[in-house]
């Protein structure tokens, strides 16, 4: 740290993105993207995009919205996009969290959390998640915090049902809950219908898993009127162009091809139950997961152990240090091949063990 960064925020410790190594070809199980290439449409329209690259892009992402309210039946005023829902997470913080309005998470989340919190020096209350690793929706039950959660949780897969949804949201009217929806669809249920009814919801969501784009960075979140105001309010206040044109035109296509990521959901959701069963009858526990991750320990073999013999053969999945978890790993559903790959390592650095 130089001795100009700023007192207010020399205890910040930055979010640690997953590793992307570059000394050899791996089959990479580890920052939750999809298997797929994005749909030969999306690619054109980014391509030919690229030849406008001089000129700003639409602050009100025109296409987008349009397309977007049309395909998810909801009215114009109510979705903002912006750069991976990373930024739409941080725009709410910075606008709705302050010290009358702390805010509450699970323990094992979406560690990002905690650091929007901190960025924006906001208390935060992080509430230990059942010994099972679900959450128990009761804990934030009037709890008179902000509330986020991710739904599916991140690493453990886990949902929560939409009532559990409705009673965190409807008890705590004098709060904002975000509901992050990062990947809600490999089989979980949108909290969206509900913002119709409660003027305190935020539902975000992400085009870099079931979408294929989390290269081009593209987010969004959905609320009242009022919310996506106040979030414009940030977003204008600090990045207005904050959805590239290639991104942008790329979104828009995305949303076009509808249906092309929704088989390629079906297909991850397949892989995901096919490789859940298979590592279990070799011994793992692994969560019941709605997302495209699964997330796994084994009880004679060390977390962190598993993730560097996979490593070595050119696996790469995600270990946590953290101690609640560090037996786990949490491992992203690609191909069938690249399943049946992770399968193969699993086996023989099991046998390996128990030599
Ligand atoms: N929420 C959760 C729970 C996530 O796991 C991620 C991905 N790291 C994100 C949000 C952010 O995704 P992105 O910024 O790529 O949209």
């Amino acid at each position: 740290m130089s001795r100009f960064f700023t007192e207010r925020l020399s205890s910040l410790e930055a979010y640690v993105p997953g590793e992307q190594p570059k000394d050899m070809k791996y089959i990479k199980l580890n920052t939750n993207e999809s298997p797929f290439p994005p749909s030969p449409s999306v690619i054109e329209a980014a391509k030919e995009e690229a030849g406008r690259l001089q000129l700003y892009s639409d602050p009100e992402c025109t296409p987008l919205v349009e397309k977007f309210a049309e395909l998810y039946g909801i009215q114009k005023d109510r979705v903002i996009f912006s750069n991976g829902s990373d930024e739409v997470l941080n725009f709410a913080f910075m606008a709705f969290f302050d010290e009358n309005r702390p805010a509450a998470f699970p323990d094992i989340s979406y560690g990002f959390y905690p650091v929007f919190a901190r960025l924006n020096r906001i208390a935060y209350e992080e509430i230990p998640l059942r010994e099972d690793f679900s959450v128990n929706y009761k804990d934030y039950v009037g709890i008179g915090k902000n509330v986020v959660i991710a739904n599916p949780n991140a690493p453990t897969g886990l949902s929560l049902t939409l009532t559990e949804v409705e009673e965190i949201v409807k008890s705590n009217p004098d709060n904002i809950v975000i509901i992050d929806e990062a990947y809600v669809d490999f089989g979980g249920v949108s909290a969206i219908p509900l913002t119709y009814k409660y003027g305190n919801l935020i539902v975000t969501g992400t085009f870099s898993k079931s979408r294929s784009l989390a290269g081009a960075r593209l987010g969004f979140g959905v609320a009242c009127p009022e919310l996506i105001r106040d979030l414009n309010t940030i977003k204008y206040s600090t990045n207005p162009y904050n959805v590239n044109r290639m991104t942008m035109m790329a979104g828009y296509r995305a949303l076009c091809d509808n249906g092309y990521y929704m088989d390629n959901c079906k297909t991850v959701m397949e892989n995901r139950e096919y490789t859940k069963h298979a590592l279990r009858a070799l011994g793992f526990t692994v969560t019941d997961s709605m997302a495209n991750f699964l997330f796994a320990a084994h009880p004679r073999l060390d977390g962190e152990e598993y993730y560097s013999e996979l490593r070595k053969r050119g696996i790469l999945v995600r270990h946590f240090s953290k101690e609640r978890i560090k037996q786990y790993n949490r491992i992203t559903v690609g191909t069938r091949e690249e399943m049946d790959a992770l399968l193969r390592a699993t086996e023989e650095i099991i046998k390996e063990k128990s030599k």
